[in-house]
C-alpha cells in the first residue's frame, strides 16, 4: 500500500569510527536513511558518505549508545570483497532506539520490496491486517483517526480517560521499570500515563498519521518524552527492538468488538508480550438483556412510512417500503438509554484478552437465555460492555452499562420489526451471532424466541420468534433524540443490573475470579 512507504530519515550521531579505515570522521555526522541505502556521513555533505547496502547489512547494540552496522561482503564475489563495520555513537538511549526501530522498519521494506517471488507463492510479510481488512475500509479508518477532533472526542470521554488513568497509577508496580507497548497510541495518552506510572519505556505504536502528533506532544512531556518512543505502522507490521511487560491499550469499538481493533491488540500479544505479561484491558465482557421500548420500535417503523406514499408527486413509493422497512432495523441504534426498559437481568460473553486466539474474534456465537420479569412486549436486544484491568494492586472496571457515567460508547440496542409478547417469569431463548466482515466490523444475527404460555405450554413447540440481521458498521446514532421515558414506568432495574454479576461469575467458570465488582 502507498502509504506504508517510509520517508527518506535522517539521524543525527555523535561520532562514527569505521572498523576497516583507519581515522574516524568529524563531528557532526548523519546517518542517513535513503531508498535501499544507509549512509553515514558530515551534516553538510553527503556525498562523502559511507555507503551501506540495507538488504546486506546488520545492526547490534554493543551498548546503551552505541551500535555497531556490519555489511556482508558482496554476495557475487566474496573471495575478493571484505565485510565492513562501522560503530556508531549516539547522544542518548532514546536516539539509539529510534534509531534501530527505524532501521528495522527500513530494512523490512527493501527486504519485501526486492523480493522476487515465483507466482503463486504469498510473501511472508504481507500484512495480516491487509488481508483481512478492504484497503477502502482501512483507508478512512486510519484517516478518521489521523484527526485531532477525534483523538480529542475520546479524550474529552472523562469516565474512559480517568479510568484508564487511575488503573495505570493505581497499579505503578506493574509499570515501574518496565518495558511497555502502547497497542494503538492516537495522541499517545496512554503512553504518557505508562510513563508517568514509572516505565522504563514505552513503545506507542500508532498507524495513522496522528503518530506525528503524539510525537510532538509527548516531545512537550520532557520529563516523561526520553522513556516513550513513538512508532508509526500498524502493530501487524513494525518491529520492535525489545519485548514488552506489560500492554496498554484502548482497542474497544461499540458492542466491544466493533472496528475488529481487538485482533491487533491480540495479534500485538502474540508479538510483542513475554510469557505471562499483563495485559491492560484484561478481559473484556459483552452484556446482553431484553428490552421494552415502545417509542423506539414505533420511531423506526415510522421512518419507513414516507414509502408508503402512493402519490408522491405522481409517483407511487410503495415498492420500495418493505426494503425500506427492513433497512431501518437493520441499523443498530446507539444512544443512552433508561435500564428501566431491560425485561430480564443481563447474560454475558467474556473474551478474555491474555488467552483468546485472534481466529476466536471472527465468529462469535453466544446463547440467549433469559426469564422476563415483566409481561410486555419485548422488542429486541440491549447490549453493552466492560472491561477489567486486572492490576496487581487495584483491580478496576471501565463499564458502558446504561445507568453508569455515559460514555462516548452509549449503549447499543438491536431492535426487531416484529416484536415478542411474553408474561412475567417466561423464558425467552435465542442467538446472537456475530461474523466479522472485510469493512472492520460485523453481521450481527439476532434471533429471540419465547415459547407458548397457558395452557396447552407443555405440548406446544416455539409460538413467536423474531429474527434480524443487522449491520455493526451502520449504526443510528440517536443521542440527539429527546429521551422520552416516563419516570412512573416502574420495573426493577437496579436489581436487574446488580444480579447481572452473580450471574456470570456463576456462568464464567475460567475467570470468575477476576469478574468481582462491575457496574
Ligand atoms: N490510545 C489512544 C487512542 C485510542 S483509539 C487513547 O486511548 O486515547 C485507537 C487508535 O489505535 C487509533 O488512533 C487508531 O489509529 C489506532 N490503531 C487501530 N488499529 C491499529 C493497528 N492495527 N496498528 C496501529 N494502530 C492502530
Amino acid at each position: 500500500m502507498e502509504d506504508n512507504k517510509l520517508r527518506e530519515q535522517d539521524f543525527l550521531v555523535a561520532s562514527i569510527s569505521q572498523l576497516s579505515i583507519s581515522g574516524s570522521s568529524s563531528p557532526p555526522v548523519v546517518a542517513r536513511f535513503r531508498s535501499d541505502s544507509l549512509l553515514f556521513g558530515p551534516e553538510s555533505d553527503s556525498s562523502d558518505s559511507v555507503q551501506f547496502d540495507l538488504s546486506n547489512c546488520e545492526l547490534f547494540k554493543l551498548g546503551p549508545f552505541q551500535s555497531l552496522c556490519i555489511s556482508e561482503a558482496s554476495e557475487i564475489n566474496k573471495e575478493k570483497s571484505y565485510s565492513r563495520g562501522i560503530t556508531i555513537q549516539f547522544r542518548n538511549e532514546e536516539e539509539s532506539r529510534a534509531f534501530h526501530c527505524a532501521f528495522e522498519q527500513w530494512k523490512k521494506e527493501v527486504v519485501v520490496q526486492g523480493s522476487s517471488l515465483p507466482n503463486g507463492i504469498l510473501s511472508s510479510s504481507r500484512s495480516k491486517f491487509d488481508d483481512k481488512i478492504e484497503a477502502s475500509s482501512a483507508k478512512m479508518y486510519f484517516h478518521y483517526y489521523g484527526q485531532l477532533l477525534h483523538q480529542q472526542n475520546m479524550l474529552q470521554d472523562y469516565v474512559r480517560t480517568g479510568t484508564y488513568y487511575a488503573a495505570v497509577l493505581e497499579n505503578r508496580v506493574d509499570f515501574i521499570d518496565r518495558v511497555v507497548v502502547d497497542v494503538g497510541a492516537g495522541s499517545g495518552i496512554l503512553s504518557l500515563f505508562a510513563a508517568q506510572a514509572g516505565a522504563k519505556h514505552v513503545y506507542a505504536v500508532e498507524a495513522s498519521e496522528m503518530a506525528d502528533y503524539a510525537r510532538k506532544l509527548i516531545a512537550g512531556n520532557p520529563l516523561l518524552s526520553e522513556r516513550i518512543t513513538v512508532i508509526k505502522g500498524k502493530v501487524e507490521d513494525i518491529e520492535l527492538p525489545e519485548k514488552a511487560d506489560i500492554l496498554i491499550s484502548e482497542p474497544m469499538g461499540t458492542l466491544l468488538v466493533n472496528e475488529r481493533m481487538l485482533e491487533s491488540y491480540i495479534i500485538a500479544r502474540d508479538r510483542f508480550l513475554i510469557p505471562n505479561g499483563k495485559m491492560f484491558p484484561t478481559v473484556g465482557r459483552i452484556h446482553m438483556a431484553p428490552f421494552s421500548d415502545e417509542y423506539l420500535y414505533i420511531e423506526i417503523a415510522n421512518k419507513a412510512l414516507f414509502w408508503q406514499q402512493q402519490n408522491y408527486y405522481g409517483v407511487n413509493l410503495t415498492p420500495l417500503h418493505g426494503t425500506a422497512f427492513q433497512g431501518y432495523f437493520s441499523q443498530p441504534v446507539v444512544d443512552a438509554f433508561d435500564p428501566r426498559l431491560l425485561v430480564a437481568p443481563a447474560i454475558s460473553h467474556v473474551i478474555d484478552f491474555t488467552s483468546a486466539k485472534e481466529e476466536e474474534l471472527y465468529e462469535i456465537d453466544i446463547p440467549l437465555r433469559f426469564i422476563s420479569s415483566v409481561g410486555t412486549r419485548i422488542h429486541g436486544l440491549a447490549c453493552w460492555f466492560d472491561v477489567l484491568f486486572n492490576g496487581s494492586t487495584v483491580q478496576r472496571w471501565l463499564t458502558t452499562a446504561p445507568g453508569a457515567p455515559t460514555t462516548h460508547w452509549y449503549q447499543l440496542r438491536c431492535v426487531l420489526s416484529q416484536p415478542i409478547y411474553v408474561m412475567p417469569g417466561q423464558e425467552i431463548t435465542g442467538r446472537l451471532h456475530m461474523v466479522a466482515h472485510k469493512a472492520q466490523s460485523y453481521t450481527l444475527y439476532l434471533t429471540l424466541s419465547a415459547k407458548m404460555w397457558g395452557p396447552g405450554a407443555e405440548q406446544g413447540g416455539i409460538l413467536q420468534s423474531s429474527s434480524g440481521k443487522l449491520d455493526l458498521k451502520e449504526p443510528y446514532y440517536r443521542m440527539s433524540q429527546p429521551q422520552a421515558y416516563p419516570m412512573s414506568q416502574e420495573q426493577p432495574s437496579q436489581q436487574l443490573l446488580q444480579t447481572q454479576d452473580l450471574q456470570i461469575q456463576s456462568q464464567d467458570e475460567e475467570g470468575s475470579d477476576l469478574l468481582q465488582q462491575a457496574v
